[in-house]
């Protein structure tokens, strides 16, 4: 069974701002911008050939984004069998954690997705704790974007998987994913989540970059927390078939030298993690 934790639905213009496309284009290059608005049958097409996928609401006001829990909530029950939705919330509104625990009793999502570089709030504020705390006492996980962005205005000071150690402290019980291993901090995100039982990291994007991707998970390896990477493909940004096939890859660029490889049984063992069970999510 492939488990795909980390996927992504929006259609343009009703959930994604020209700001957020724009800026898409000044990196990724013209024209790939509107491609990168998917909609829901464009992500259930994609979702083939994994057993379960959990679609991520996203709320930035920041850069424009608002993907609703209701949208996503509605698509997920329409398909209960395979896929599974998380919520997101503003942390920085008063009444997110009432919020948070609606979208989980009465939209029937199963997590939180949280991202401060994009919501512009500084996670170890002890203001935003009540929401940890309300996410600790539903038993839902939280996935974080502690990584990187390709966009301006997205403050790095609130990005590192560093400041997750503090709140891993605070709230044991809390499962956490840190999105993309914490792209590019992968040694920052590794050493957090060996130290705490209840952390684990999704691989989604890692491969995508081959000499960055392997020294991550030669890292991971060598650190012993391996079976703590969640399989994800980011999608639209990356197929779960794409992911697949740039992990089985990830040892082509050190293939005839004395470089370590990453093991076979390590990608196959990510590639079918039983993400789901781990999260507490089903058992
Ligand atoms: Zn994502």
């Amino acid at each position: 069974m492939i488990v795909d934790c980390h996927t992504h639905v929006w259609e343009y213009p009703q959930h994604l701002s020209d700001y957020w496309l724009t800026e898409f284009d000044r990196i990724w290059g013209k024209g790939k911008g509107i491609e990168v608005a998917v909609d829901l049958e464009d992500h259930w097409r994609a979702m083939e050939g994994v057993s379960r996928a959990i679609v991520l609401a996203f709320r930035s006001r920041a850069l424009g984004v608002d993907v609703p829990n209701t949208y996503v909530a509605e698509y997920v029950n329409k398909h209960p069998e395979k896929l599974i939705g998380f919520a997101c919330v503003d942390p920085n509104d008063a009444d997110a954690p009432e919020e948070l625990e609606y979208c989980i009793k009465e939209l029937g999502l199963k997590g939180l997705k949280l991202a401060p570089i994009y919501q512009h709030f500084d996670p170890l504020d002890e203001k935003f704790y009540p929401l940890y705390q309300k996410a600790q006492d539903l038993q839902i996980p939280i996935l974080w974007h502690q990584g990187t962005t390709f966009l301006s205005n997205a403050p790095l000071k609130y990005a590192s998987p560093v400041l997750l150690d503090e709140i891993a402290q605070r709230f044991p019980q809390l499962k956490m994913i840190i999105a993309h291993l914490g792209h590019p901090w992968f040694n920052e995100a590794v050493v957090v989540i060996r130290k705490h039982p209840n952390l684990y990291a999704d691989i989604s994007g890692v491969a995508n970059r081959p000499w960055q991707g392997y020294q991550a998970l030669v890292t991971a390896v060598e650190y012993g927390v391996a079976d703590k990477l969640l399989f994800a493909s980011d999608y639209p940004f990356s197929t779960p078939r794409e992911t697949q096939e740039a992990l089985r890859r990830i040892n082509e660029r050190v293939r005839g030298t004395n470089l370590p490889k990453v093991p076979e049984e390590v990608i196959e063992g990510i590639i079918h993690r039983p993400s789901l069970s781990l999260l507490g999510i089903e058992s």
